[in-house]
């Protein structure tokens, strides 16, 4: 495994390598890329980094202030499978040369500062989380013939197979019925071999692998890897994406990880496991406790639950995200915890008497959310629970999506604008050390915003139905 500068640099020079892509993740959680011949790189690139022209970026720099540096990982580094020339990946953080310092709006350096207070506070010195990002593939209609053509965002039929598809005929054989993906053989799983070749392609850029199964819902599938340090776990994140998109275009497919993109169907979500770790010791395990959690787990849970309306502005952070979050669909909205059960926002899974395999999971975010900024944000919040000792009341082990029980209970917001009012007034907790800044939240409630009113501007199909004739 290539960890030092010093070996991407024997490596290059041993394997012949003529092409280096740096690549970086913006604000929005997307990947961009530079190619530059490997002569380039050498070992002050892996400190005073490369220039890029950074004022086409979006939510970055002004075209008046546009260069940038790109700082590449050494330890992030893989034979890019998706190009024909041999081409070597190296993940990158991004600095501000006017300072020399990581740039404030880079996602991957706010995640570095997150991870430096934590070691700060004394707390804890090791973040672990477990991201598990959901998809749908979809035909690409590019290349369908026209009597299959694949158009899913429409309402599906009620009670029915379909999620909106235009068949091509036939019956009910072999169809993934609306929320029965879960998850039966083929002939009805249709893409075994396609999320094989995506797991396995993972396996062999290094991103630890387990499993890999048809989800819920109708076309949706799901890719299982293992926990990891916070930035190799977002890191992770985005080589998932990365190796999930590009396969499906091999097959002439299309994946998605927009929350909701069929109405009558479970949404995708990104669950995120997490706990805390201090000098090789885990912190979230108490013995005879409600679901052996450690006063340390509570409190955490008690600042995930308190806050989870401001960060819900990064975790939840597209208006999409709000149509996964309605009862009915495994989404919880519910701010409450639970042992098991899925309905509750954070659920504590089953882990017997192992210290080491305690943790949390916290279940309403979605896979759109950048997951650099996403997991410092459920970071910072949890830390605040436990600096507060912020109690997180009773667990909740009744099925939430059950009105009669849910009367009462915390809900998260129940759209993008609400997220981002709550943002604007709860934020404290993640300005600690400079983590986030004021303007790096200022920005983000600015462009976010400017999202909600695309849409509200916009004539919905649905209003046709509603109103056309009316
Ligand atoms: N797809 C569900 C969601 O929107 C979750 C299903 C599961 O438990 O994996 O969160
Ligand atoms: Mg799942
Ligand atoms: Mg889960």
């Amino acid at each position: 495994m290539v960890k030092t500068s010093h070996d991407v640099l024997r490596f290059i020079k041993d394997e012949n390598i003529e092409l280096v892509d740096l690549k970086f993740c913006d604000l929005y959680g997307t990947w961009q890329h530079l190619t530059v011949c490997s002569e380039l790189i050498e070992e002050d690139s892996f400190t005073s980094g490369i220039a890029f022209d950074g004022s086409s970026i979006r939510g970055w720099k002004a075209i008046n202030e546009s260069d940038m540096v790109m700082i590449p990982d050494p330890g992030t580094s893989w034979i890019d499978p998706f190009y024909r020339h041999k081409t070597l990946s190296l993940i990158c953080s991004i600095n501000d040369p006017r300072s020399n310092k990581p740039y404030d709006r880079c996602p991957r350096s706010l995640a570095k500062r997150a991870l430096e207070y934590l070691n700060f506070t004394g707390l804890a010195d090791t973040a672990y989380f477990g991201p598990e990002p959901e998809f749908f593939l979809f035909d690409d209609v590019r290349y369908s013939s026209s009597n299959s053509t694949t158009f899913y965002s429409v309402d599906a039929v009620e009670g029915g197979w379909n999620t909106g598809r235009i068949e091509e005929g036939g019956n009910l054989a072999n169809k993934v019925l609306l929320k029965q993906g879960y998850f039966p053989v083929a002939p009805n799983d249709t893409l075994q071999d396609i999320r094989s070749e995506m797991l396995l392609t993972l396996g062999s850029l290094g991103v630890p692998i387990e499993k890999h199964h048809h989800e819920v819902a109708t076309a949706q599938h799901e890719l299982g890897i293992k926990f990891a340090e916070l930035i190799a776990a977002a890191d992770n994140v985005m080589i998932y994406k990365y190796v999930v998109r590009n396969i499906a275009k091999k097959y002439k497919k299309t994946a998605t990880f927009m929350p909701k993109p069929i109405v009558s169907d479970n949404g995708s979500g990104m669950h995120v496991h997490q706990s805390l770790w201090k000098l090789g010791q885990p912190l979230f395990f108490g013995e005879g406790t409600y679901a052996n959690l450690s006063k340390t787990a509570l409190w955490y849970i008690g600042g995930l639950l308190k806050h989870a309306p401001s960060f819900a502005a990064f975790t939840n952070c597209t208006t999409n995200s709000y149509k996964r979050l309605v009862p009915g669909f495994e989404a919880p909205i519910n701010l409450v915890y639970s042992q098991g059960n899925r309905s509750a926002a954070v659920r504590i899974p089953l882990t017997g008497l192992n210290p080491k395999a305690k943790r949390l999971e916290f279940r309403s975010g979605d896979a759109l959310a950048n997951p650099y900024i996403g997991f410092s944000a459920m970071m910072m919040a949890g830390l605040d629970g436990i600096k507060k000792q912020i109690d997180p009341g009773s667990s909740f082990d009744s099925d939430l999506f059950d009105s009669k029980c849910s009367d009462n209970v915390p809900t998260l917001p129940a759209s993008l604008d609400a997220s981002l009012e709550a943002l604007s007034k709860d934020n404290d907790y993640l300005l600690e050390n400079g983590v986030f800044s004021k303007d790096f939240i200022e920005n983000w409630i600015s462009l976010k915003y400017n999202e909600v009113q695309e849409l509200r501007q916009r004539t919905h199909p649905y209003e046709f139905t509603l109103y056309y004739d009316a």
